[in-house]
């Protein structure tokens, strides 16, 4: 297909066009998963039923090219379909919507750098198993740079007749316990092969220990635990490009792995919002004198501030989405398109926390009965803008003002005269 299509309109589609493109079955799916949300966050395990659910719905196949039987969403196809999909989920249950958005980086990751062979066989492996992938790069020695960068990986590959051996530690592994094969950020210092590697490894390979040990406030369902790799065998056909590729990789799949993160949190606040109204409906005491506590004008006026911020994050993100499908296919917006997306992520965090805050203040104290489920929005929102250092990331954004440069990946000071007027 070709990189981001050919109208820039049909890049962003709203929920109408999707529903229209899916059928009812994607109104019903997100419905299904949202019944779900509270109980997994109670159980904290893995969302297997919502991830066969994706797939028997075509939506697990997402980021699978459409010629291999995929939707084509993401990185080098539509990234607004990525985007709808990514926020719809998140916003029903949002470990479910982290777990998609995982799979979705490394499915994109592998149209990125996989040889036509790997892209066919992989993604044939998501289309007609439902095969769930991890993207496993933290490690528990990593120390990031004070601008977010990671200066290395301790885990390593070298070579071994007909492939590779891979040694290392990787710990917060998303989708570890549901996943059929993951992602493997590894250094190679192979001779003629030096540089960051990403072998592919099977969870069931004979030395990968995967721990059952996601047990943290928020995000309880991603199964976010550490994985030990140890003299792992993986064959020539599994490894995803030349080792030092995937540092040459089109800065758009960073981009949009950091727009994943400010989709999910815009699909916090949108649950919480949601959350909120059903509360004030159904589940809550009637005030003296009103038909429901939502017939309070205080209770409205709060709400409705809630809805404004709600669709103001909303439509920072989508004018992120917007700018990362536009440097899909002209490369030289990638700079800005990654400003936009480091301040959609940066509001989403803070909306994303807000909402989960300002949520008990409108229902009151006795949402904050386990019973309700209440909280569960901000354990998440506060769990998941930790993932990569907000705080950077704004600091990220002052710099391009200045016209500084950092190492987050993206030159962003070299595209500063355009800053101060965009
Ligand atoms: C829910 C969740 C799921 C995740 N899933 C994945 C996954 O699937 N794959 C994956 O690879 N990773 C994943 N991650 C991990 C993520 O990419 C980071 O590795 C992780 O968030 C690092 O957390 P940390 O507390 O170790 O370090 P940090 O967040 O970097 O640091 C902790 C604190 O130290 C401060 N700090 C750190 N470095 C500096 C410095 N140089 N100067 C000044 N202050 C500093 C920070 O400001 C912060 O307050 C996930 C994270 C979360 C939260």
């Amino acid at each position: 297909m070709p990189r981001g299509g050919d109208n820039p309109e049909v890049q962003f589609r709203m929920k109408s066009d999707l529903r229209n493109e899916l059928g009812e079955s994607y109104e019903a799916t997100l419905a299904e998963i949202a019944k779900r949300a509270q109980f997994y966050d109670l159980e904290g395990r893995f969302p297997t039923e919502n991830m066969q659910l994706l797939h028997r719905n075509g939506l697990l196949a997402y980021c699978v090219r459409k010629e291999f039987g995929g939707l084509g969403a993401g990185p080098g196809g539509d990234v607004g379909l990525y985007g709808r999909i990514i926020e719809d989920v998140s916003a029903a249950c949002s470990s479910t919507g982290q777990a998609l958005a995982v799979h979705g980086t490394a499915c994109a990751a592998i149209n990125l750098l996989g040889s036509r062979d790997q892209i066919r066989r992989l993604s044939e492996e998501v289309v007609s198993e439902g095969a769930v992938y991890g993207f496993f790069g933290s490690e528990p020695t990593q120390r990031f740079t004070k601008d977010g960068g990671r200066p290395g990986y301790d885990a390593e590959v070298r070579r071994a007749p007909g492939g590779w051996i891979a040694n290392g530690q990787k710990f917060f592994s998303t989708n570890s316990m549901g996943a059929k094969r993951f992602l493997f950020f590894a250094m190679s210092q192979a001779d003629g092969e030096q540089g960051l590697a990403v072998p592919i490894i099977a969870v069931d390979a004979p030395g990968v220990k995967v721990h059952d040990t996601w047990d943290n406030i928020g995000q309880r369902a991603t199964s976010s635990g550490a994985v030990d790799v140890k003299e792992v065998f993986v064959a020539d056909e599994f490894m995803l490009g030349r080792p030092g590729a995937f540092s040459q990789v089109s800065p758009v799949l960073l981009s949009s792995f950091q727009l994943t993160f400010a989709l999910e949190l815009t699909g916090i606040a949108r649950g919480g919002l949601d959350f909120t109204i059903d509360y004030l409906k159904n589940h809550t005491k009637a005030p003296a004198g009103l038909p429901t506590l939502g017939h309070d004008p205080h209770v409205q006026g709060r709400l409705g501030e809630m809805a404004v911020l709600v669709e103001a994050t909303r439509a920072i993100v989508e004018r992120a989405v917007q700018a990362v499908a536009d440097a899909d296919r002209d490369p030289t917006l990638a700079a800005i398109a990654h400003r936009r997306v480091l301040q959609a992520k940066i509001q989403a965090s803070d909306a994303a926390i807000e909402v989960g805050t300002r949520l008990f203040q409108i229902c009151g104290a006795r949402a904050t009965t386990r019973r309700a489920g209440a909280d569960r929005f901000w354990r998440n929102a506060r769990t998941l803008s930790l993932h990569d250092v907000v705080d950077k990331q704004r600091a990220a954004v002052g710099r391009d003002l200045l016209g500084l440069e950092g190492d987050m990946g993206h030159v962003l000071a070299s595209d500063a005269q355009r800053t101060n007027t965009a």
